[in-house]
C-alpha cells in the first residue's frame, strides 16, 4: 500500500467534504439562469458564470458558439464554455462534460423551478438532477484537487455545452468537429449525467426517428368510394405493426445492462398520428373529405444487436408489402434522427477508474448500466472517435425532467470525491490501482 496517496486521497475527500455548502450553492446559482431549451435561453449567461469562475481559478476559458447549427441566433446563440487547466507535463487529460440546458419547466411544481431552493439536504429545481448538480460536482471536484496541492500530471478540462435535450449538435457535435474530443488534447471524459453515484453508465440504445406518411385521394366524405382514404391505410400498417413487430421486438434482449429492464428488449414508440384535415374547421365543424394524407412519427429505440439497416428494413418490408397487396397504397418515408447504439468496454481506463473510487466512497461493488435513451456520448464516440468516455453523476435518473426536480446533497459530495479520484488516476498522477485503504 502506497501511504503518500492514499494519505492524500483521504485529504482530497476531506476538503470535498468541507465543500458541502459551496457544491449545493454552486447548483442553486446555475438553476437560477434559466437555461431552458427550446428555445435556448440565457447560454451565453450560464457560460460566463461558469467561465468566470474558472478563468479566476487559473483555466484557460474558451467561449465557442456553435454558429450555424440548429436554432443558433443573434437572439439564442448556442454559446458552449470550454476550460482547461494544465498541470505537470507527461500525463494524459480528463474532461468533465456537462450539458447546461434544460428542459422546460411545465406545469405541477410546488417550488420555484428556477429558485434552487436548498431544503431537506436538496437542491431544487430545473436542471438540479439533469444536469446541473452534475457540474457543480465536476467544478467542486476539479477545484479540491487544485487547492490540495497534490502535485498531479496531465491536464483537467470541464465543459458546458449547449442544446443536449435537442440532440447535441451547437454543443458536443460541434465540440468534437473541431478536435475538442480527440487525442492528443483528450484521452478521457465523464459526462456527470444523473444516473445514481454507484453506478457507472456505459453507453446506450441507438435511435430511428422517422415520419411515414401514407397517401391517399381526398374526395367527398358523402361519397368515400370515389377517394382513397389514407387513414385506412394507416390503419393496416398499424395493424400489421402490432401483430408482426411488437411481439418480436418483445423477445430481442440486448447484452447491454440496460436499464430499467424494460428497455433491455427493442422499443417502439408512436409519438404522433395525424390524419386528414384539420379537426375543426372555420365554421366550427369538421371537413367532411376523405384523408389525403396521414403522417405517423415513429420513435425506434434499438439494441447495439440489431443495427440500423435491420431495423429500417422490418419496417418498409410491410409498407412494401401493403404496396404489393393493398390497392392505392401508396407511403413516404422520412428520416428524422439517427443516432447508433455505443458502448464502452467495461474494462476501458475510464470504467475502472471510477468503479475502484465508488468502492472506496460507498463501501459497495458499482453497477454497470446502459442508458434506455441518447445523451451527447454519441457525439464523443462517433465524431470524436475517443472511447474512453462514460456517464457518472449524482441524481436520480427518473427525476430528470419532472416537477419538482431535485438532486441530494450528499450525493453530490460523494461524486464528487469519486470524480477527482477518478481523475488523478487517469490522468497519471496516481498509479492505476492505486492504494487501498
Ligand atoms: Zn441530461
Amino acid at each position: 500500500m502506497d501511504t503518500t496517496i492514499a494519505n492524500a486521497r483521504d485529504d482530497l475527500f476531506r476538503r470535498i467534504a468541507a465543500k458541502r455548502d459551496e457544491v449545493a450553492s454552486l447548483t442553486r446559482d446555475l438553476i437560477r439562469i434559466p437555461t431552458v431549451n427550446p428555445p435556448g435561453d440565457a447560454y451565453a449567461a450560464c457560460a460566463d458564470f461558469i467561465g468566470e469562475r474558472l478563468r479566476r481559478r487559473g483555466f484557460e476559458v474558451k467561449f465557442l458558439r456553435g454558429e450555424g447549427t440548429p436554432g443558433d441566433s443573434d437572439a439564442y446563440p448556442r454559446t458552449n464554455i470550454v476550460a482547461r487547466i494544465e498541470g505537470r507535463p507527461g500525463g494524459e487529460c480528463v474532461h468533465f462534460n456537462s450539458h447546461i440546458d434544460v428542459v422546460e419547466a411545465g406545469q405541477g411544481w410546488t417550488v420555484d423551478p428556477f429558485g434552487g431552493e436548498i431544503r431537506d439536504g436538496r437542491v431544487w429545481g430545473r436542471g438540479a438532477c439533469d444536469m446541473k448538480g452534475g457540474l457543480a460536482a465536476s467544478i467542486v471536484a476539479v477545484e479540491a484537487i487544485l487547492e490540495s496541492g497534490i502535485p498531479w500530471t496531465g491536464a483537467l478540462e470541464i465543459s458546458g455545452t449547449v442544446d443536449e435535450e435537442s440532440g447535441g449538435f451547437g454543443g458536443v457535435a460541434h465540440l468534437a468537429r473541431q478536435g475538442l474530443f480527440s487525442p492528443p488534447r483528450v484521452h478521457h471524459v465523464i459526462i456527470p449525467e444523473p444516473l445514481d453515484p454507484d453506478r457507472v453508465c456505459l453507453g446506450h440504445r441507438g435511435v430511428w426517428w422517422a415520419e411515414i406518411e401514407t397517401k391517399g385521394r381526398i374526395a367527398h366524405g358523402s361519397m368515400p368510394f370515389l377517394g382513397v382514404s389514407a387513414i385506412r391505410h394507416m390503419g393496416e400498417f398499424l395493424h400489421l405493426v402490432e401483430e408482426r413487430v411488437y411481439p418480436e421486438l418483445a423477445k430481442r434482449r440486448t447484452r447491454m445492462p440496460v436499464v430499467p429492464d424494460g428497455a433491455r428488449a427493442s422499443t417502439l414508440n408512436f409519438n404522433s398520428l395525424h390524419g386528414g384535415q384539420a379537426e375543426i374547421a372555420g365554421d366550427g365543424l369538421p371537413s367532411p373529405n376523405v384523408a389525403d394524407s396521414c403522417r405517423l412519427i415513429l420513435d425506434r429505440r434499438f439494441l447495439i444487436e440489431e443495427g440500423l439497416d435491420a431495423v429500417k428494413a422490418e419496417i418498409l418490408g410491410l409498407l412494401e408489402e401493403l404496396a404489393a397487396g393493398r390497392p392505392d397504397f401508396r407511403y413516404a418515408v422520412r428520416d428524422l434522427m439517427v443516432v447508433h447504439p455505443v458502448m464502452t468496454d467495461p474494462g476501458a481506463p475510464v470504467v475502472r477508474a471510477l468503479d475502484r473510487e465508488i468502492e472506496r466512497v460507498f463501501g459497495r461493488t458499482p453497477k454497470h448500466i446502459a442508458s434506455p435513451g441518447t445523451y451527447d456520448q454519441k457525439h464523443i464516440a462517433r465524431i470524436g472517435n475517443l472511447h474512453d468516455c462514460v456517464a457518472y453523476g449524482p441524481g436520480i435518473l427518473e427525476l430528470a425532467h419532472q416537477p419538482d426536480e431535485w438532486v441530494g446533497i450528499d450525493d453530490m459530495v460523494a461524486s464528487a470525491k469519486v470524480m477527482a479520484a477518478a481523475a488523478l488516476t487517469l490522468t497519471g498522477t496516481w498509479p492505476d490501482g492505486g492504494a487501498r485503504f
